[in-house]
């Protein structure tokens, strides 16, 4: 599995690409306000996308979505995924369908084509904690309840030619794991134990509070699970402030970094 990092910044941020990631070179985490700038400097296309995760409705996970999904449905043409009749799988929590939609609704005229065309072409998972679902080239999502303003998932996913694992086995057989959004809870310690060799966790905090964690709250509980340092898994604070490649033992994700997970 290879993970790509198309930008690495969170809400409250000095200028960097917002947080997004890319799986596979198919799957796209994330659809943050520059999310075509991010994949345009990763050399990706809107096209290449088959399945978008979203963890939750914060703008700087969602605005974009407007403008990727215009550009996945009609850029190329006779090409495109509109004259294919594809289907775009877009997996979220509750409610998602409705938000993209409002969306969607503020960004063009509510009678134009594209509002029709979104319910036709986008297939919506709305999922939640516990949920374990295929998704196109053989990897696996589950899911996991943060600690956040608003409902948010954190994404746990591994690859199996099979069917996925069962709900006790994921956290074992994880390959990849993305805490989103979330203040310091029992929960990233559950994705620190998790046999996940690629972890990339929240770290928007400054300090000690309910909404993100930081970059000291993640160093004290990597060290607490032996994530320090050479563990052969890689935890990255990401969703950063501002840009820092290292504080103490932990790294910092960096836009346009990719890393093979098997
Ligand atoms: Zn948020």
């Amino acid at each position: 599995m290879k993970i790509r990092i198309l930008g690495n910044g969170g809400f409250y941020n000095e200028g960097l690409p917002y947080n997004a990631i890319a799986i596979d070179g198919h799957v796209l985490i994330e659809t943050p306000p520059d999310i075509l700038q991010s994949l345009n400097h990763s050399d990706m296309r809107p096209s290449q996308i088959d399945t978008v995760f979203i963890s939750h409705i914060h703008g700087d996970h969602c605005f974009g979505f407007p403008f990727f999904f215009f550009n996945w449905l009609y850029a190329g043409e006779a090409d495109s995924h509109y004259e294919k009749g594809s289907m775009l799988a877009i997996i979220g929590p509750a409610g998602l369908r409705e938000h993209l939609l409002a969306l969607l609704r503020l960004a063009i005229p509510p009678e134009h084509q594209y509002i029709r065309d979104f319910s036709e072409r986008a297939k919506l998972v709305e999922v939640d904690e516990g949920d374990i679902i295929a998704v196109k080239g053989n990897i696996w999502f589950s899911f996991m309840r943060t600690k956040h303003s608003l409902p948010t998932l954190s994404l746990i996913a591994g690859a199996t030619a099979g069917p996925p694992p069962s709900p006790k086995r994921a956290l074992k057989e994880a390959l990849f794991a993305y805490s989103s959004d979330t203040a310091m809870f029992e929960g990233i310690h559950t994705l620190l134990e998790s046999g996940a060799k690629l972890i990339l966790c929240d770290t928007n905090g400054e300090k000690e509070s309910d909404v993100h964690m930081s970059p000291a709250q993640l160093i004290a509980a990597a060290r607490v699970h032996g994530l320090a340092g050479n563990s052969g898994r890689l935890l990255l604070g990401t969703h950063m402030s501002r840009r820092i490649v290292s504080q103490e033992n932990l790294r910092f994700a960096q836009d346009g970094e990719e890393f093979s997970v098997i």
